[in-house]
């Protein structure tokens, strides 16, 4: 049984207040493309329905409806039409996940690469050089150590699983 958790409520409400706006419409759900891809077991509505309840063990232990699924296009939260900003409630409860190294395997590579690289997907060598033969710019890379500093002021490296840190 799921216990309503008022300090987590409060604190999505302190993160974003817009989560107060939802009357459980459904417009998101119904707009969004991954709750259609996944027939419907991604629901935006259900997770903003579980943080306007205080529903941490679900959405943060069990992860159900998963926040990861969520592509970030964006798409429900121009439909809403309460401006509730699901995308940044989800951010809060993605990073709570990540507090607790809740985190599909595909997101800790895209960490560990920004860690390591300063971008997310890094260009292989036969990408660069095929640009370099079209006489295409060279792409500019971010400052890596700035990255990195941030990345460890913020906890991210120590999240991350240890054979990948
Ligand atoms: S569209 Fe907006 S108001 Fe409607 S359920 Fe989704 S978040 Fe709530
Ligand atoms: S931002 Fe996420 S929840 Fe919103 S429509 Fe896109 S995939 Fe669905």
């Amino acid at each position: 049984m799921s216990v309503i958790n008022f300090e987590f409520r409060n604190e999505v409400l302190k993160h974003n207040a817009s989560l107060s706006y939802c009357y459980q419409c459904s417009t998101c759900s119904g707009g969004c493309p991954v709750a259609l891809l996944t027939n419907g077991k991604y629901n935006p509505r259900k997770i903003i329905e579980e943080a306007i309840l205080g529903l941490k063990d679900k959405l943060v232990e069990k992860q159900e409806p998963n926040s990861w699924l969520c592509s970030t296009c964006q798409k429900c939260v121009e439909l809403c039409p309460q401006k509730v900003e699901l995308t940044e409630i989800f951010t809060l409860i993605k990073n709570l996940c990540f507090e607790k190294s809740k985190v599909p395997d595909g997101f800790i590579a895209q960490g560990q690469a920004v860690l390591e690289n300063g971008v997310a997907i890094p260009y292989s060598k036969a990408i660069l050089t095929r640009r370099e033969k079209l006489g295409l710019p060279t792409i500019k890379t971010a400052p890596v150590d700035e990255i990195k500093k941030i990345l460890i002021e913020t906890n991210f490296e120590k999240h991350l699983p240890k054979e990948s840190a």
